[in-house]
Parts: C-alpha cells; structure tokens; sequence
C-alpha cells in the first residue's frame, strides 16, 4: 500500500486536478490524504467549502484532510515546518501539487512550496520530529492552465464518472464556472489524442529519485507490456 498526500491551493483543486487518479489510487488500496491551503474569505464561505470538501472526502474514500485555513499571499514560515511534519508523520510515498505553469498565482505559489517541501521533507531538515521521510516523486497536476510537456498520463476512464460527482459536489464553485465539464473535457482531450485512452490525467513528475520504483522494472524491461502489479503505466506513444 502505498502513502498518497495531495497539497490542493484551494478546496475543489484536488478533484478537478486529479479526481480520477484519487478515486484509482483508493480503489487500489493506497491510502489519500490531502492538505487544503486556503478554505474561503470568511467564516461563512470557510464553512460551506469546508462541509462540501468532507461530503467529497467521503464520496471517494480520502482517509485524512487537513485545513490549514491561510490565506495563501501570507503563508508563515512555519508551514514548512508543519507540513513536513505532516508528510513524515504520513509516511508520504508520492506528493501531488499543481504544476509551475498553473497561471494562477496560488496555485504556482503552493507548487512552488511542494518542490522546496520535497526537498526539506527527505532531507535531515527539522531533526525534532518524528518519523521519517521517502517520498518517492513529486506528481504535478493540472487545473488552471494544461501542463505544456506532460511526462505520465494516467487512465482514468473507469473513473470519470466518480470525477465528474465528485467536483459537481462543490456547488458554491460550480455555479460559476463548469468545473465538472472543463475538468473531463481535458480528460478527454489528453487520452484521446496521445492514443492512450478514451479519458487521461497528465502530470509532470520531479525529484524521481527512483523511477523503477515508481513504474515497476517489468514495464521498463518490456516496453509496451502492462506493468506487472503496478498502477502506473507509462505513456507507450505511437510513432508518428
Ligand atoms: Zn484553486
């Protein structure tokens, strides 16, 4: 089983970034947890998103979230500290955050955050704390902005419907824009015309310290073949 933690700027990023990979992830029995940055401007809005992120949680199986309810422009310097704490305390394999080309400030600020994090959390950084740390790569995700070099495409077809009621559960967002439909449009888009699959995530990947680890030797050994009891599978394009 592996330790899954997704960094998400604002409640909903998550979904509507990797919904289907979430859903995959859980179905295989790795356990997902998510750390939301900021949850709202007020106490009214912080309530609502908040009581709609756990309605979500429980819709796909999330084991854990936290809050740390700040507004992202002022984040402390201790939330390094506390985060890293966080991910040691998961046992953290894989860390997800949105992609540096996101467009949108916040979300560029927080993957700005997950690279220093991996850094930090692997490191012998903040000694006092217990547990330690292994993260195995940072997977970036995309919402604002589509990544413009994708390095893995995972194959959410079976999941696109579970996605699709996930993000339609955060109705104070989805009243103003189709989330649920930009988000699976893109889908769409990116399995279909790499010739994956009918419905893809994309990601890019850093800090891979091992990527046999990560995809599984038979897939690296025997291109094209499913990889044997992996999840992950490498894009096999196509010559063109
Ligand atoms: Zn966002």
């Amino acid at each position: 089983m592996a330790n899954v933690t997704i960094l998400a700027p604002h409640i909903d990023d998550e979904s509507i970034g990797m919904g289907g990979s979430i859903a995959k992830h859980i179905d295989l029995g790795n356990a997902v947890r998510v750390i939301f940055f900021d949850s709202g401007r007020d106490g009214i809005e912080m309530k609502e998103r908040e009581s709609e992120a756990e309605n979500v949680m429980a819709f796909l199986g999330i084991k854990d979230a936290q809050f740390l309810r700040g507004a992202i422009p002022y984040l402390h310097r201790s939330i390094p500290e506390t985060i890293v704490g966080l991910l040691r305390q998961y046992s953290t394999d894989f860390l997800y955050a949105p992609h540096l080309n996101d467009g949108d400030s916040e979300h560029v600020t927080i993957s700005e955050l997950a690279h220093r994090l991996l850094w930090m959390a692997n490191g012998n950084y903040f000694p006092d704390q217990e547990g330690k740390c292994n993260i195995k790569s940072l997977f970036l995700y995309e919402i604002h902005r589509p990544i413009n070099e994708v390095h893995y495409l995972e194959d959410i077809s079976s999941y696109e419907k579970r996605k699709k009621t996930a993000i339609s559960m955060y109705k104070s967002q989805t009243g103003r824009v189709k989330y649920h439909k930009s988000a699976i449009s893109l889908n769409r888009y990116r399995g279909i015309s790499s010739e994956f699959s009918q419905c893809a995530e994309a990601f890019q990947i850093f800090g891979a310290r091992n990527l046999i680890e990560i995809i599984g030797p038979a897939q690296l050994l025997t291109p094209g073949a499913p990889p044997a009891n992996a999840h992950r599978s490498y894009q096999n394009r196509k010559k063109s």
